[in-house]
């Protein structure tokens, strides 16, 4: 158990109904009995109500004590959760109370760390609870679940246990060099499980676009002339009028983002300046942003009209073309991929719709149930996987390299272990842990 008891409100500051308030560590139980004058002990997930008091005589409210003993608690310490009423001078007076007996306020992350160091979590798992917090969709939070149940870091395990083996037997090879212990057909066996393993990591690594439109979104940026209806258009399909639309040429200066959600992928809408022929300064930076917009985005919708052509530095990226205002005029040209559109009347909007939810899955196309989300999950898997693959290309030399395929396979552990967190330098735990909010 850890020495430090730690203390901090795991529920949003402000006023409200109830406040949850966590103190974890050797002296929480202690400090809990302190603060209720209560000489009995808790016991193990018994609910208590008790009252409350600072400086042993003042009573300042009453709560609910849920004691979770080590290491049944969500960090693997002795944990007490108090519910008490959502005041923040209440929660202030408790907090301060337990610094005065010992404890000191957690940081950032702080219990999930702990239940990582206590081996109550591996690192995927632990990243995807920051992420389930965080997560802007339903659809996103169910992902992030999947993994904090477990089902990435099982996925990976597996694959490391084949590995595991794989290399198991050839570091019998060499230990009992004299006579030869592998026969063909068990090379050949060792052979394809490894091949095996580099299909099914590349699977895992090709759900990352997939994992991270989930958890962090996609962007969609509107391009076009000045006037050519893109803010309408955004308005348009959120059903309310978000942003302000005007028939004045460069209304739109600065970038606007607007956040929605399509089939369960957060995404954010990014409404760019018109694209004009101006000397405006203010203007000019309007554009070099919308250049930027364009780098960054995820798809592109690009708006013409009757009388304003597409803007002409679209880069190579999942575009869609509309054509916009066919109320006033139909759209009179050829291209076959075209959608043609009234933002104002609502004309074609339905087509759109569906041109916008296949671009949504080919963008996040994967087959693979067992998503990585993080680039930490990725980097460090992608290098097991590149250790794989060039133990598989020993194999292809004759006689097969033994002792390069057993160092391949060594590195990719290395790097599984590095992903589950087995294996973890201080910076790294630092920074998975730093994004996280005070209290969880
Ligand atoms: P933006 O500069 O590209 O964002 O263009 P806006 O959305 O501000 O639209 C410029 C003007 O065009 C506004 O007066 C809109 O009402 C008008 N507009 C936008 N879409 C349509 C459309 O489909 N049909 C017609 N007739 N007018 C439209």
């Amino acid at each position: 158990m850890f020495e430090d008891t730690i203390v901090s409100q795991a529920t949003p500051v402000g006023h409200s109904a109830i406040a949850i308030i966590r103190i974890s560590g050797k002296m929480a139980f202690e400090y809990a009995k302190r603060i209720t004058r209560t000489k009995k002990n808790f016991k193990h997930l018994r609910p208590k109500h008790l009252p409350i008091y600072i400086n042993r005589k003042r009573k300042i409210d009453s709560g609910i004590f849920i004691p979770f003993f080590s290491p049944r608690s969500y960090d693997g310490e002795n944990i007490i959760e108090i519910s008490c009423h959502g005041n923040p001078f209440i929660i202030g007076a408790i907090i301060d109370e337990f610094l005065k007996y010992g404890a000191r306020i957690a940081k950032p992350g702080e219990y999930t760390k702990r239940a990582f160091l206590n081996n109550k979590l591996d690192l995927n798992q632990a990243e995807s609870v920051g992420l389930l917090i965080q997560s802007k969709s339903l659809e996103a939070a169910e992902k992030q679940t999947q993994n904090l149940d477990g089902n990435l870091s099982l996925g990976l395990n597996t694959i490391r246990n084949e590995v595991v083996s794989a290399l198991a037997l050839l570091e019998y090879e060499f230990d009992v060099s004299e006579i030869k212990f592998l026969k063909k057909k068990d090379l050949f066996k060792i052979k394809n499980n490894i091949k095996n393993c580099e299909k099914r990591l590349s699977k895992i690594i090709g759900s990352f676009n997939f994992g991270s439109a989930y958890s962090k979104g996609l962007r969609f940026v509107f391009v076009g002339k000045a006037n050519v209806g893109k803010s309408t258009l955004i308005n348009t399909l959120l059903n309310y009028d978000r942003i302000i639309t005007n028939n004045k040429p460069g209304t739109t200066r600065d970038v606007i983002t607007v956040e929605t959600i399509f089939k369960g992928v957060p995404v954010t809408l990014i409404d760019t300046a018109g694209i004009n022929r101006t000397n405006d300064p203010v203007e000019l930076q309007g554009i070099e942003k919308t250049k930027e917009e364009i780098s960054r985005s995820d798809v592109i919708f690009s708006l013409f009209t009757f009388d304003a052509q597409p803007v002409d530095f679209i880069v190579d990226k999942h575009t869609i073309n509309i054509y916009n205002k066919n109320d006033l005029a139909p759209y009179r040209g050829n291209k076959k991929d075209v959608i043609s559109i009234s933002a104002l009347s609502g004309d074609g909007i339905d087509t759109l719709k569906q041109k916008i939810n296949k671009s949504i899955k080919t963008v996040t196309k994967s087959s693979e149930p067992r998503i990585i989300t993080t680039i930490r999950q990725k980097d460090s898997l992608t290098r097991a996987l590149k250790a794989i693959k060039s133990a598989s290309t020993h194999f292809k030399q004759n006689p097969a390299q033994l002792e390069l395929i057993a160092s391949d396979l060594r590195s990719s552990l290395y790097q599984f272990d590095i992903t589950s967190g087995k294996t973890i330098t201080n910076e790294v735990l630092e920074s998975v842990f730093s994004s996280f909010c005070v209290g969880k």
